[in-house]
């Protein structure tokens, strides 16, 4: 069962066996949930549409519900299919059963060169494909990964749904610690925001906080702008060099995806597997 219009089943509730809460965000509610006809196993995210009408949010609901929808790739989390009932909207999820990346890295503090390489190349091999399918994601940190069954990253977030920062970061500046400068200034940008937050992902995998984490918003703002960040000695040599380059203000200065790719540290370190995309049903 494919995601597109034409052939798309109509799902009902009825149609699934709901299991144990995986989460809640600010709009939906997670559940693991089993399809009763063939036993396959998703994540269920059930939204009231009553709460995404009170903060005007239907467009982009909608909006990014198609962008997911379509995306494939086997480190995006699939959005199989929606449904929706007077009162609440479903989206039908790839269940990922290694949860949130954001809680790894409470956990350990840090990640080691091994871990952080790999999700490295498995986020950039994510974004090549989004950006060839003319998709910025913008909003790349760790609270917007989840983990497959092997670790794998799975970029869970289009966009649409909206964290309320100050829960899920111990920063009070929240979400502002992974803009791009071009972003902080209002400019026009393009695809390569997403360079500039692999960047400070990379720095936080490996030193357990972001480059410019600072106490006050405008600090973070001021830091952001003049690229004022430092590497503890821990941090290796090569991936210095990565995020050196990544974190660059200009964006044309950034390295590419395909550069990510290449990049000595990555090589050497990566320990990607690939794992297949799982389709739901035939
Ligand atoms: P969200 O509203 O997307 O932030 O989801 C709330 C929480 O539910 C997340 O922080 C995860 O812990 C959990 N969750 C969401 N989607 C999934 C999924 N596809 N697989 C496993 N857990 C999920």
């Amino acid at each position: 069962m494919e995601p597109s219009t034409s052939t798309r089943k109509q799902f009902t509730i009825n149609d699934f066996e709901i299991g144990r809460p995986l989460g809640r965000g600010k709009f939906g509610r997670v559940y693991l949930a089993r399809l009763k006809e063939n036993n396959f196993i998703v994540a269920l995210k059930v939204i009231f549409k009553s709460e995404i009408e009170e903060e005007g949010l239907e467009h982009q609901l909608r909006r990014e519900v198609e962008i997911q929808a379509h995306l494939q790739h086997p480190n995006i989390l699939r959005l199989y299919n929606y449904f929706y009932d007077d009162t609440r909207v479903y989206l039908i999820l790839e269940y990922a059963p290694g949860g949130e990346l954001y809680k790894d890295l409470q956990r350990n503090e840090k990640l080691d060169q091994q871990r952080a390489a790999t999700i490295i190349e498995e986020l950039s091999d994510a974004l090549t494909y989004c950006h060839e399918n003319k998709v910025i994601h913008r909003d790349i940190k760790p609270e917007n990964l989840l983990l497959g069954l092997r670790g794998e990253v799975k970029i869970s977030d289009f966009g649409w749904s909206v964290h309320t920062p100050s829960l899920r970061r111990k920063t009070m500046c929240g979400t502002l610690d992974y803009l791009p400068p071009e972003m902080i200034q209002g400019k026009i940008y393009n695809e390569t925001v997403d360079l500039w937050c692999i960047g400070v992902l990379c720095y936080e995998l490996l030193v357990g906080k972001p480059p410019f984490e600072s106490s006050t918003s405008n600090e973070t703002c001021r830091r952001i702008l003049q690229v004022d960040f430092k590497f503890p000695s821990s941090v290796p040599a090569g991936a210095q060099d990565l995020i050196s380059k990544l974190l660059k203000y200009h964006p044309l200065e950034r390295l590419s995806l395909a550069q990510v790719l290449k990049h000595p540290w990555v090589r050497e370190h990566s320990r990607r597997v690939l794992s297949p995309c799982v389709q739901m049903a035939s």
